[in-house]
Parts: structure tokens; C-alpha cells; sequence
């Protein structure tokens, strides 16, 4: 019998062993994860978790019932080692599996602030639900709440906070890394606007206490009050097992067009994974819910016979300071932007096109566009900049 291994329960590891079970795949399915209970979503944990307004069920991917019903053994354990020459995975509790396909959906560990002070009580980040649970706890007695890092998890949990916090940035705008100018003005203003203080071009240079964080020290030396400090400076790529086993890293696992590493019966899906983006035309490691369980559909495809290159269309949504963001396409590259709609009415959309080509539309409370563009992206030939223009950017009067 031909057994999958999928190492790591998250989004992508969950959707990996529901789709093949979908596919019909009648071998052996192993979903190996280091996470306690069945596999959850991440996203509710910097939103509606964290507010309070979604209970743990409401995380959960499926109950434990999904896993017996579709013969998926969920296995509690942190694989330690993979031997492929025998194609056989170590766990670190002393336990063995064989595998004849093993899909690495490791994910992303959360990075942590090179600066003195960064292991005090106080200090801490977002990733889990173990985290979002103590962030909680900890909101419930912190005075001075100081989140370091303004990118989408920083933004959203000082949105769903419940209070007035400081965002500490060191860049010169928010979402620096993965939005448009337009964009992060409008969402500075929002967060201002919401009570947040936000200070743009400054780093953290350490982080001062006693038996807790009481004060964060700037780069310019400005000290500000802090008994909670929510440290949302991006994420590192899981990829100790893969290394380990030398295969290929470079900003994640590197893994061909068809989500395989260099060893044929190994793929590796999700935030881990660095593959050929078509939309980026250069080698990506993308952090979304639909990239998880897109590439974990193709993969489960491949194994079960029918193999197609990863091609889907990225896209993002956020929930922060009361707006939605959507984000169709890619920003990289882009030259050339359109704001289409009134940011003032708090209802628009940043066109960002390539070389005249359309490649990316981030939407703010504009639903109908984020879908066009969706939709738009995945036809032929993509919208030209002097086609859209003769519509006033209209998106919807492009589609067939
Ligand atoms: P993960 O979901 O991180 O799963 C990886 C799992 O593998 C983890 O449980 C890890 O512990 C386990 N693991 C690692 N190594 C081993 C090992 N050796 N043995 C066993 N297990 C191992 N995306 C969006 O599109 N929209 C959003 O609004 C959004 N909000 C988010 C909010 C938060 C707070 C976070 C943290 C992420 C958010 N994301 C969002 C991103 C999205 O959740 C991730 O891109 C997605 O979870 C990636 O799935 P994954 O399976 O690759 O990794």
C-alpha cells in the first residue's frame, strides 16, 4: 500500500490529506503535526479569536470525527530527521514511519527581535493558538501595549486589540513589504484615526525591565512605556528537516514548478515552500491562506496521477482598523499605479500594472473589484493599461 506522509497539520499539511482523500487516494494518509487537538486556521487568531468573538471551534479546519471517517491518521509528534534513501521519517519520541511519498508542510516560525531585552517576560509574538491565547490573557492586564512591526499581523492585532496601542515601524510606511504607498497611507490614517499612535522610520533598539518588559527604547532613543510588547517582524521559513536532509534552501525549500523538491518523492507546500511563481516570474515564497491550500491541491493532483504545474492566481484578504483589504495578483515589479474610486468615501482600489500590464489590484471595501480582478487575472490576454483606462479603471466592464 502506498502511504503519504504529510509532516506539519496547518493549513496546507490539512488541506494535503483532505484532498487526496477527495482524489480517491486509497493508501495509507499520515498527517504528522507538533500542535496539540486537530488542525486550525491562523487567521482568526490576530482577528476575531483574539477579540473574543470566535470560540476554539470556530478555528478548528475539521473535527476529530473528519479524521476517522476519511481513514487520515493525525498523529501528535515533531518528525526529527528524514531519511530518504530508506524513505523513512524519524520522530523525535523515538518513533519511525515509512513513507513512499512525504509532503513538507513545516510552515514558518515567527522572527524575534535581535536586540537586548527581547526574552523578558512581556515580550511576545503571534503565530499560534497557544500564542493568541497568552496575548490574550496578557491584554487583559497590560497597560502600555507597544507592537513592533508594522506589517499585516502587527496591524491586525492592534486592530482587534480592543485598546489604543503604538505601532513602532522601522520603515518608512506600513505593509512596507507587501502593499502600495497608496495603500499604507490610507491604512496609517485609519489606525490614527482608530486611536493607535504609529511611528514610521523607527527600529527598537532594546527592550528594558526587571521580572517583566516595562519600557521600549527606539533608535533614536526615545523611550515609551511597555508592559506588553507584541514583536510582528516578519517570519523564517520551516526548513531544518530539509536541510537536514540536503535538500535544496534558499528562503524555503526549494521545489520545482510542480511543487517537488530534488527528491522526487518529496514536495513541499505552503509558507515553507520557495517555488517558480508564473505570476511573479521569479522564484516566491508567498504567506497565504490560498496559497497553503492551492499548492496543497496540486500536490495531492500529482500524487495521485493527474500532475500539473502550480499556476493559481495569489490573492490575500485583512481585516484591520474596520476596513477589508483584498489583494488579487503580484505587486513585485510593478511601475505604474491607478487609484480607482474615493479613498475618502473609504471605497477604492490600487491598480498596479507591469510593463502596461495589469498584475495586481489591492481592493479596500470594494468586494466586486477584488473578484473582477480574480477573475480577470485567470482569462486571456491580461487587461492593458490603455484598455482599463478607456473604462475609467472600471474593472467589472472587463469581464466576459
Ligand atoms: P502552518 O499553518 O504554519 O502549519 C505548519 C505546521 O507545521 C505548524 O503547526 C508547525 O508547528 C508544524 N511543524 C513544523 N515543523 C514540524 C515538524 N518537524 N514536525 C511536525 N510538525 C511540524 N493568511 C491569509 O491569507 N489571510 C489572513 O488574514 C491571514 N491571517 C493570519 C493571521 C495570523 C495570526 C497568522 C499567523 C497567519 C495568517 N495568515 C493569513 C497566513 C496563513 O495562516 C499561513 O500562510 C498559513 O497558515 C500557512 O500554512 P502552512 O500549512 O504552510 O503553515
Amino acid at each position: 500500500m502506498t502511504t503519504v506522509l504529510v509532516v506539519g497539520a496547518g493549513q496546507s499539511g490539512f488541506q494535503a490529506v483532505a484532498s487526496l482523500r477527495d482524489r480517491g487516494f486509497d493508501g495509507r494518509v499520515v498527517l504528522v503535526g507538533d500542535e496539540p487537538g486537530v488542525p486550525y486556521q491562523r487567521p482568526p487568531l490576530s482577528k476575531a479569536y483574539l477579540a473574543g468573538t470566535a470560540g476554539l471551534e470556530q478555528l478548528h479546519l475539521r473535527g476529530a470525527d473528519f479524521f476517522a471517517e476519511k481513514d487520515i491518521e493525525l498523529v501528535e509528534a515533531r518528525v526529527r530527521s528524514i531519511d530518504r534513501a530508506a524513505r523513512k521519517a524519524n520522530f523525535e519520541d523515538g518513533r519511525e514511519l515509512d513513507y513512499d511519498f512525504l509532503v513538507l508542510a513545516t510552515g514558518a516560525r515567527n522572527r524575534t527581535l535581535p536586540v537586548p531585552g527581547a526574552n523578558l517576560p512581556g515580550v511576545l509574538t503571534l503565530r499560534t493558538r497557544d500564542d493568541a491565547d497568552r496575548l490574550r490573557a496578557s491584554l487583559e492586564q497590560a497597560e502600555d501595549v507597544v507592537v513592533a512591526g508594522g506589517g499585516f499581523i502587527g496591524l491586525e492585532f492592534a486592530s482587534h486589540a480592543g485598546r489604543p496601542v503604538t505601532i513602532v515601524e522601522a520603515q518608512d510606511r506600513l505593509l512596507n513589504r507587501v502593499a502600495t504607498p497608496e495603500i499604507s497611507a490610507y491604512f496609517a490614517e485609519l489606525h490614527r484615526a482608530a486611536g493607535h499612535t504609529v511611528l514610521l522610520g523607527q527600529g527598537v533598539a532594546a527592550l528594558h525591565g526587571d521580572e517583566r518588559v516595562r519600557e521600549v527604547e527606539l533608535s533614536d532613543g526615545t523611550r515609551l512605556p511597555a508592559d506588553l510588547v507584541v514583536v510582528a517582524v516578519g517570519v523564517v521559513p520551516e526548513t531544518a528537516l530539509a536541510e537536514a536532509a540536503g535538500l535544496p534552501v534558499r528562503n524555503g525549500v526549494v521545489v520545482d514548478a510542480h511543487l517537488r523538491t530534488a527528491d522526487e518523492r518529496i514536495f513541499a507546500i505552503g509558507d515553507c515552500a520557495n517555488f517558480p511563481c508564473v505570476q511573479a516570474g521569479a522564484e516566491t515564497r508567498l504567506e497565504s491562506v490560498q496559497n497553503a491550500v492551492d499548492q496543497a491541491r496540486c500536490v495531492a493532483a500529482a500524487i495521485t496521477g493527474t500532475a500539473e504545474p502550480y499556476a493559481s492566481l495569489p490573492w490575500f484578504w485583512t481585516d484591520q482598523a474596520g476596513a477589508k483589504l483584498q489583494i488579487a495578483g503580484i505587486l513585485s515589479g510593478a511601475d505604474r499605479t491607478v487609484v480607482a474610486g474615493d479613498p475618502a468615501e473609504g471605497k477604492f482600489s490600487v491598480l498596479s500594472f507591469r510593463d502596461d500590464v495589469l498584475v495586481a489590484v489591492e481592493s479596500v471595501n470594494r468586494p466586486a473589484d477584488h473578484i473582477a480582478a480574480r477573475r480577470l487575472f485567470t482569462a486571456e490576454p491580461k487587461p492593458a493599461y490603455a484598455d482599463l483606462e478607456a473604462s475609467a479603471f472600471d474593472l467589472k466592464a472587463h469581464l466576459k
